[in-house]
């Protein structure tokens, strides 16, 4: 097993591109190493991307924020700007694991593992993230949803590495929030989840809005349906209502310990419910 650490992209691209065998990439590697000590893992090669320039780093742009894919989750707790224009963004991410977990974890990395109960794609996808990935053929945005394709799979190719998770600057009267709910107070895997993400316009009234479950089905769900729900009216008791069916119904959960599918159901409408209540809170709504 070879480990590098390189200085560049260009570097950690060519390396991963032009090595033969099983490679990875090492973010925080809360994921990466557990899955080796279990055996399910063995790269021929484990580029750390820690040192690479800029990587590390939380930028405020014109067009919003570009969170580098070396940033911790505790990093990004820290960030006064991030927090006050993305909140649901950043309790997703201080919600995965402990205190020591966060000082290392990332979401890239949260994103790249490709779990179902990732705790921060939910989020990720209701705030219309972009994963800025850079590649043998140059760089390309995708939306965070196309990067997981399944539990464990993800549509990047091979030398592929995402570079930054862009997130776009704030209109008025927006807000956002992100639920999940687990047996325990920490330390778990999410049951079911719900991110929400809604812009206001000076009325109260819902102008646009993204709905997201997570732990619902193979990958987070999008749920167009939901968001529908609640363009067009203020947070009153009706279109809660119709956002927590939709949301029941958009679910396509496993039957598990930890839950069963008509348990899953019901949480996502109740957890799509109070994030929603949440984030138009955030945003201004009464
Ligand atoms: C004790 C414990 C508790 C946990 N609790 C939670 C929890 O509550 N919620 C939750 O969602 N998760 C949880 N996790 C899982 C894990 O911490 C998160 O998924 C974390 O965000 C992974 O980030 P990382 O930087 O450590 O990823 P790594 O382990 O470094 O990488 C994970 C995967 O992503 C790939 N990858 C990393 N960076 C890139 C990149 N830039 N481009 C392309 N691919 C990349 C890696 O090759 C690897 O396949 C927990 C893990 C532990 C050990």
């Amino acid at each position: 097993m070879r480990y590098i650490r390189p200085l560049s992209m260009e570097d950690a691209v060519g390396q991963l591109a032009g090595s033969p065998g099983t490679t990875a990439i090492l973010a925080g590697g809360s994921d990466l190493l557990v899955r080796m000590k279990g055996g399910f893992i063995e790269p021929d090669l484990i580029v750390d991307i820690k040192a690479i320039d800029g990587l590390g780093e939380i930028r405020e742009t014109a067009e919003g924020f570009s969170i580098g894919a070396a940033v911790s989750c505790a990093l990004m707790g820290e960030s006064a700007a991030l927090k006050r224009e993305w909140p649901g963004v950043v309790e997703a991410a201080k919600l995965i694991g402990s205190k020591q977990v966060q000082g290392r974890c990332t979401i890239v990395g949260n994103l790249c593992n490709a779990s179902p109960a990732a705790d921060s794609v939910p989020a990720l996808v209701a705030a219309g993230a972009r994963a800025l990935i850079i590649g043998p053929g140059g760089r390309r945005t995708v939306a965070v949803e196309a990067v997981p394709t399944g539990p464990g799979k993800t549509s990047l190719a091979k030398g592929e590495i995402i570079e930054a998770i862009l997130l776009d600057r704030r209109a008025p009267r927006s807000g956002d929030a992100y639920l999940r709910f687990i047996p325990r107070t920490e330390m778990d895997i999410a049951v079911v989840s719900a991110g929400v993400n809604l812009t206001l316009d000076e009325q109260g009234v819902v102008k646009s809005a993204r709905v997201a479950l997570g732990a619902a089905a193979p990958t987070v769900l999008l749920v167009e349906e939901a968001a529908e729900a609640l363009i067009g009216r203020k947070l009153d008791e009706a279109a809660l209502e119709r956002l927590a069916k939709v949301c029941s119904g958009a679910c396509r959960p496993i039957d598990d310990k930890r839950g069963t599918v008509e348990f899953r159901r019901k949480v996502a409408g109740v957890l799509a419910r109070r994030a929603a209540t949440t984030a138009y809170t955030r945003a201004g709504g009464k």
